[in-house]
């Protein structure tokens, strides 16, 4: 379920970075100040290129461990993207005299492998060779040889590059580096300059729950980014430089922006990747078509003369060009042709999501508010999803049940209470306090080992009603008090949960009110007593529409905040529409006809009576369809019920299509959700699985992509 958490930071500044390596190809500043327009094109526009090695690392050489392939994979993509380029550059190549050198054979080599056959290409058999070395090193030796290597290789780099003013005053540098100039014209490439930034993407991918805070990164980048500046200019002043794309303090610097960037989680900009790759690769050709156009219509003034001009024409030719480049290769593709991509899937209708919160709004009492109960990956419908879409219409209170759940909500970004309900050991008081989560407490015991941490965190005192689970006994008004007392303990709010609201029976309801009271009458007697209750809260689901009169804080909403009742068939006190936020879907892999007579799957349990068509769907019971819905459930395909048959696989199962026309591999079914007029409800589903709804949605396996 991890597939929609995209770093939207990283792929935004793909775009930003594509346009610092226009800038440093058209010195956009040139005609207004010399200086400003080396800081710009040889200083800041020199983030570019380790940013995408870094990105590489990040996304290539992450969990090298797990996925041998593939290096091979990138290396084969990569070369044929060289490939087309190379042809794409040819005429510029002819048009520059390239093969009028002599000898033309090395000159030839020593530029597909090193400089690139047009000035700009060294990035890709860079990224290549250095991919290849970065991933070596970090698979067969780990990070801390693949740094005692790379941080050697750049620093050798750096003689060649930006201090180049070093290895001329010293003969044996300057003799080993004319050898070096002879093989290869710069140290820009991918032995020296790329493996580092590789390596060091990876690195940061490994440690990403480690990496810096949002802040942190920040200052470090604008503290680390001035002295670059300032490492710059004197090295430019002092005449240092035979080429100004490596500095000592371009890897700190490249470490504080990528870290920064890690920190916008968000969708997906696929394009983004794709976008940025083309305008890289053609813009030089538009520096040549805006050249010579501009010659041809009299207009080099504007154009050629005016550097500002020329770069964001260039800029934005690049831009649409590679837009409608993708457009024609049908790469901006629409959500829903991403599902003809998946096996199968997880639906979220968010405006069902958000219907629902207004739903709560409308009926809760004034001075309450919604507190998300988005435990469990948000009761399966993927917690990154439901949160994120939950704090853009404004909810600012959401509940877990472990600290883990807590501090990866956290990350996303999510601001406000996170109100851990369930059991968190004392020794993970720190985490707490460093996600500013707040506890649950539920007993005298716990709060004084939770006390005992030293660190001061908040607490929500859970108080037992009566439904005898976790709580302190409303009637013990001592312990309660105590748990005041503790000074590292911050009591933030005092809460207890309702274990029959859901019930008609007048019993039920009678035990309900009591609960109501006894947990009304301890927070009178605090207050009385002194002791502060900022916010309190009983309702869950059920609390909420069947007691909706409560006057409480907050209503900590779980199931029906996803738009559906515990159990088939329920009907609650209060009018409100809810509609189900997840459909499940899946798609016909296989279509055969069987026989009379012939059997379908484990155990020969299905047995055909007639000629059937017989589907394969790619789900079952590791996916959380539950076994036992085997030959009782159905799915809906083009509309229609199609019930499934034989005994659920793990990865599989078979439905019974004979009655449906039409069908063909390929074709969606649903198997929880509409289609056409007909419906599968997760009630339903639930009923004929012998549960409720809560236990289908926590179960669902994480193998379903979450779109
Ligand atoms: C899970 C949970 C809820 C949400 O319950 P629903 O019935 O799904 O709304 C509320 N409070 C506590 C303490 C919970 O553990």
């Amino acid at each position: 379920m991890e597939n929609k958490k995209a770093y939207t930071g990283i792929d935004i500044f793909r775009l930003i970075a594509a346009i610092l390596v226009i800038a440093n190809h058209t010195s956009p500043l040139l005609d207004y100040t010399a200086s400003g327009n080396f800081v710009l094109t040889s200083v800041f526009a020199r983030l570019a290129v380790p940013f995408f090695f870094m990105t590489q690392g990040f996304f290539l050489i992450r969990d090298v461990e797990r996925d041998n392939g593939k290096l091979v994979t990138y290396v084969k993509k990569s070369a044929l993207i060289y490939g087309v380029a190379i042809i794409i550059c040819l005429p510029l190549q002819i048009y520059k005299g390239d093969f009028s050198v002599r000898p033309l054979l090395p000159s030839i080599l020593k530029n597909i492998f090193f400089n690139g056959t047009l000035y700009h290409l060294w990035y890709l058999p860079a990224s290549i060779i250095g991919g290849i070395i970065a991933w070596y090193l970090v698979r067969k030796f780990g990070y801390k040889i693949a740094f005692a290597v790379s941080v050697p290789l750049y620093a050798f780099g750096l003689l060649g590059n930006s201090y180049y003013g070093i290895t001329r005053a010293v003969p044996f540098l300057k003799n080993l580096f004319d050898e070096v100039f002879i093989i290869m014209d710069s140290t820009q490439n991918g032995i020296f300059f790329a493996p580092l930034f590789i390596v060091l993407g990876a690195f940061m991918y490994s440690k990403k729950r480690k990496m810096p805070k949002r802040i942190i990164s920040a200052i470090g980048f604008c503290l680390t980014l001035t002295a670059l500046v300032a490492e710059g200019l004197i090295l430019h002043g002092k005449d240092f430089q035979r080429h100004d794309s490596m500095y000592i303090l371009l890897p700190t610097v490249s470490f504080f922006l990528f870290s920064f960037l890690m920190t916008f989680r968000g969708k997906r900009l696929r394009s983004a990747r794709d976008i940025s790759l083309i305008v890289y690769l053609i813009h030089p050709l538009f520096i040549v078509a805006v050249r010579f156009a501009s010659g041809f219509v009299g207009l080099d003034k504007l154009f050629v003369d005016n550097e500002a001009v020329m770069f964001i024409t260039v800029t934005a030719l690049s831009f649409i060009a590679s837009i409608v480049i993708l457009f024609i290769f049908g790469k901006l593709v629409k959500k829903t042709a991403v599902s003809k991509t998946q096996r199968s899937w997880i639906e979220l209708d968010t405006a069902a999501l958000r219907n629902n919160v207004n739903e709560f709004r409308r009926i809760m009492q004034d001075g309450c508010k919604l507190l998300a109960i988005v435990k469990d990956e948000g009761y399966g419908h993927g917690a990154f999803e439901i949160t994120k879409e939950l704090q853009s219409i404004g909810v600012d209170a959401y509940g877990v049940a472990t600290v883990d759940e807590g501090i990866e909500i956290r990350k996303f970004g999510i601001k406000g209470l996170i109100l851990i309900l369930g059991y968190t050991d004392p020794t993970r008081a720190k985490d707490i306090k460093k996600y500013d989560l707040t506890q649950a407490v539920f007993d005298v015991d716990y709060a004084e080992e939770l006390n005992s941490q030293g660190k001061k965190i908040k607490i929500h005192i859970a108080i037992d009603s009566g439904m005898h689970r976790i709580g302190i006994p409303a009637s013990d008004i001592e312990a309660v008090e105590s748990v005041y007392s503790f000074k590292n303990l911050s009591v933030e709010g005092v809460f207890s949960h309702l274990c029959v609201s859901d019930s008609k029976n007048e019993d039920d309801i009678e035990y309900t009110n009591n609960q109501i009271a006894a947990f009304n009458a301890l927070i009178e007697t605090l207050e009385e007593k002194g002791l502060p209750v900022k916010v309190k809260h009983i309702q869950a689901s059920y609390g909420l529409l069947n007691y909706p009169d409560i006057k409480c804080s907050y209503a900590r909403m779980g199931i029906s905040l996803y738009g559906a009742d515990s159990e088939l068939g329920y009907k609650s006190n209060v009018d409100v529409s809810l509609s189900p936020v997840m459909s499940i879907r899946t798609k016909i892999i296989q279509l055969r006809t069987y026989q009379q007579g012939e059997t379908v799957g484990y155990g020969r349990a299905f047995r055909a009576e007639r000629e059937s068509r017989i589907a394969v769907l790619p789900i079952g019971y590791g996916d959380g369809i539950p076994r036992n819905l085997s030959g009782k459930a159905s799915v809906l395909v083009c509309g229609k019920r199609a019930p499934m048959i034989g005994r659920i696989c793990m990865d599989q199962l078979m439905i019974d299509v004979t009655d449906i026309d039409g069908v063909k591999v390929g074709d969606i079914a649903t198997v929880i959700g509409s289609d056409g007029d007909e419906r599968i409800t997760a009630e339903e589903v639930a009923d004929m699985s012998g549960t409720i709804t809560n236990e289908i949605f926590s179960r669902l396996g994480r193998r379903l992509d979450i779109i």
